[in-house]
Order: structure tokens, then sequence, then C-alpha cells
């Protein structure tokens, strides 16, 4: 079967909810992907970020393995014995007291939403079923219906509704509009540091600690969605760091499993998480042994590999080289450690012909919305491999 085939029996059955480029993918290693002709890419993407530690990495690949022999569902009906495991290494690296375990970051999303509803009920007092969560424009949190509610891109969200209420939207980057938007019945400000779909965009520095400050102040959560700029995309474990900013509830994802299997997880102190009670919240899949296994190589990988000052360093080099092309069509490029997004001018004619280019060039990376080139390779990269591909990223910049 060549490229076209797959492609051609994939659109016949499946449904339409993508439109991928046109590279058939059988098989991955570390930062490099190869398609069903033997083509050599370098990721760019990294599933979104879930790829961190690289493709197909042999410790998170053993532990899969290891796990998938001796038991790999057991539900939450009984015990299992990866997950104490999982929760104590993920108290040890991340500081919080406890964690939920769940799958999907929309499941982690909605189990944060849920968890800061019910502290604002019992804890804050506000009125029974009037909390209200302050969100930012230009988010992304998933796709389940109540987090659609409150997207403001028509796409995610036309079409969709009778919506769920209860959120209220703010420009994104600006303290004051989180302050003027706080009433008595605000349960959380929920935010990405950094707005990953959105188009890599960076706040203002210093938002996000005065945003914590105005949560202190008036008694809000902070629930960081670090499902994307966490366990060392940005440069930092959390990009929440940078300012050393301590959300009240961190939810994390993607590159909790290196790839390998959904995970995802919401961490808290206890005041706050014990809140929920047995039977009020669950997953037949949240926690179980062969997702926790798959998670604590993932994150033992990110920690024993350096993959944090790796990114923060490669992440450095690679923007210093990025802004000296002297590229007519960029307007700004931005980011922080190995989260890199390359806006284009309007006049470029949009960031998918340039994606295409890169990928006939060996390179494969996604626009976010129209005119921005997100560059996310797995955060195990190298400086030659940078380099390698700065030669490509050069001309790709510079053609007509
Ligand atoms: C990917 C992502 C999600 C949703 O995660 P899924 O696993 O696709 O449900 C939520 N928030 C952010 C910031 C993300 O990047």
């Amino acid at each position: 079967m060549d490229s076209q085939d797959y492609i051609a029996l994939e659109e016949k059955f499946g449904a339409h909810n993508y439109l991928p480029l046109d590279v058939v993918i059988s098989r991955g290693e570390g930062v490099w992907v190869y398609d069903v002709n033997n083509n050599r890419y370098l990721d760019c993407l990294s599933a979104y970020s879930a790829v961190n530690q690289g493709h197909v990495h042999p410790k998170i690949l053993g532990a899969l393995i290891t796990q998938a022999q001796k038991i790999t569902l057991t539900s939450r009906a009984f015990r299992n014995d990866q997950l104490p495991f999982l929760y104590k290494e993920l108290s040890e690296l991340t500081g919080y007291e406890l964690s939920l375990p769940m799958n999907s970051g929309a499941e982690a999303v909605e189990t944060a939403l849920k968890v800061a509803r019910k502290w604002a009920y019992r804890i804050k007092k506000v009125p029974r079923y009037k909390a209200e969560v302050i969100v930012a424009a230009g988010n992304f949190h998933g796709r389940t219906i109540s987090i659609v509610s409150f997207s403001t891109e028509p796409l995610y969200r036309d079409d969709f509704g009778e919506f769920t209420p209860g959120f209220v939207i703010v420009p994104y980057g600006n303290a004051q509009a989180i302050q003027n938007a706080i009433t008595p019945n605000t349960a959380a400000i929920m935010l990405e540091p950094i707005q990953g779909e959105g188009g890599v965009v960076v706040p203002p520095a210093g938002y996000l600690a005065t945003v914590k400050k105005l949560c202190e102040k008036h008694e809000v959560l902070f629930i960081a969605d670090e499902i994307q700029t966490g366990l060392g995309r940005t440069g930092k474990l959390f990009a929440c760091d940078y300012e050393n900013v301590r959300p009240d509830i961190m939810i994390i994802g993607k590159a909790l499993s290196g790839g390998f299997y959904p995970v995802s997880a919401i961490l808290a102190d206890q005041p706050i998480l014990n809140l929920i009670q047995p039977g009020e919240h669950g997953s037949t899949f949240g926690g179980n042994p062969l997702g926790a296994a798959v998670a604590r190589a993932a994150i033992e990988v990110i920690t024993k590999e350096n993959l944090v000052e790796n990114s923060f360093r490669m992440g450095e080099y690679f923007m210093e080289q990025l802004v000296e092309i002297p590229s007519p069509h960029v307007k700004e490029i931005r980011g922080k450690g190995l989260l890199v997004g390359v806006e284009l001018k309007r006049e470029a004619r949009g960031a998918r012909r340039f994606c295409e280019a890169l990928k006939n060039n060996g390179i494969l990376a996604k626009e976010t919305h129209d005119h921005i080139i997100r560059f996310a390779p797995p955060l195990v990269i190298d400086r030659n491999t940078i380099d390698w591909a700065l030669e490509r990223i050069r001309p790709v910049l510079m053609m007509e």
C-alpha cells in the first residue's frame, strides 16, 4: 500500500474531524518519525506535547510491556499496586499533597471544575449553583460540551449548544479584566499559562503572579491548565514556575504518559482535594495499573534525563537562531523553552503552505489557527538536530 491508499481508506471510513497533513506515519524513535515509505521526519509537534520524552522511549516501553503482562485494569472498585506509587512520585515531583487521576486532558479539566464548584459551595459558601469560573478568551481546555461552552473559537462551539452556564470569559493577559470580573460568586479562575492551541500566546510578564494575588485577595481558586505547557515543555517543570506561582489546582496530562497511553490528573492539597468523597467522581480507566506504571516511567524519564533543563537550553538556542532568519513573512517569534510559535504576517497567505513545505523538507510542524507555525519537538532534542532543523526551516521561511 502507498500513502495515498491509506489516506483514501481513512477518508472513506473515518469521521472527518481533522485535516491532517498527508503524511502516514508508521513508526517513531526519539525525535524522529518515519512514514510508510520510510521517509524520515523530525517531529516538531510531539503529538501536541504528549511525546515530550521522544517517541517510543525504551524505558516507558519497558514499563508498559512489563505491566501489561501482569495486570492492566482492576477498576477502582479494587486497589492496585501501581497507583500508590504514582501518587507518591507525583507528590514528590510537584510538591502537591494529593492527586486525582483521569485519562484524557478534557476529563481532568472537568474534574478540576467539579472540585472548584464543590469548594465554592462547601468552603466559600457561594449560594447553590451560582458558582462562576472565570476563563480567558482564546482558551483551549478540551472538547466536552461543558468545556466548549466557554470556548471563544466558533469552530469548536457553534452548533454544539445548549451550553453549560457558570463561565465568564475575559481577555487573556489582562489582569484588570479579571479583577473586574470577580464577584462574590467567583469560584475559580482557570488559565493556561501560555495558550498553546490559541497560538503560543505568552501573556505579559507578571500576569500570572498578579492573577494569583487577586485570587488570594478575593478567596478564589487559581486553576492552571498545564496539560500542554507542563512537565518541562516550556523549560521549567511548570510554566507557572516562571512567576513562582503555585496554582491551587494544577491540571496535567499529555506528557504524563510520554504518549503511550492517555493519563491525566489534577494536583492539589488536602483541603481542596479531600472535598471529593467516595462515589462522587470517578472513571473506569482512571488510575488503572497500566496507566499508572506508564506514568511513573514517563515521570522518571523527565527527571533522570534532565528534560526540563534541556528544554530550557535548547529552546533558548532554537529561538535565538530562528530570529536570525531574515524572513519577509515573520511577524513575531515567541514562546518559552521548546514551545515556540512563529506568527506570520497576514500577507504570507497562511501557515498551512509553510507546514506543507516543511514536511517536504523533512520537518513535521502544525499550524495553529491560520497564521502561526508551532515548533514543539520532543524535549530530548539535541543541538545538532536543532541545527539540522534550522537548515531546513530557513529556506521555507525565506520562500516566496
Ligand atoms: C490538549 C489539551 C487539553 C485537552 O486534552 P485531551 O487529552 O485532548 O482531552 C486541555 N487543555 C490543554 C491546554 C491542552 O493543550
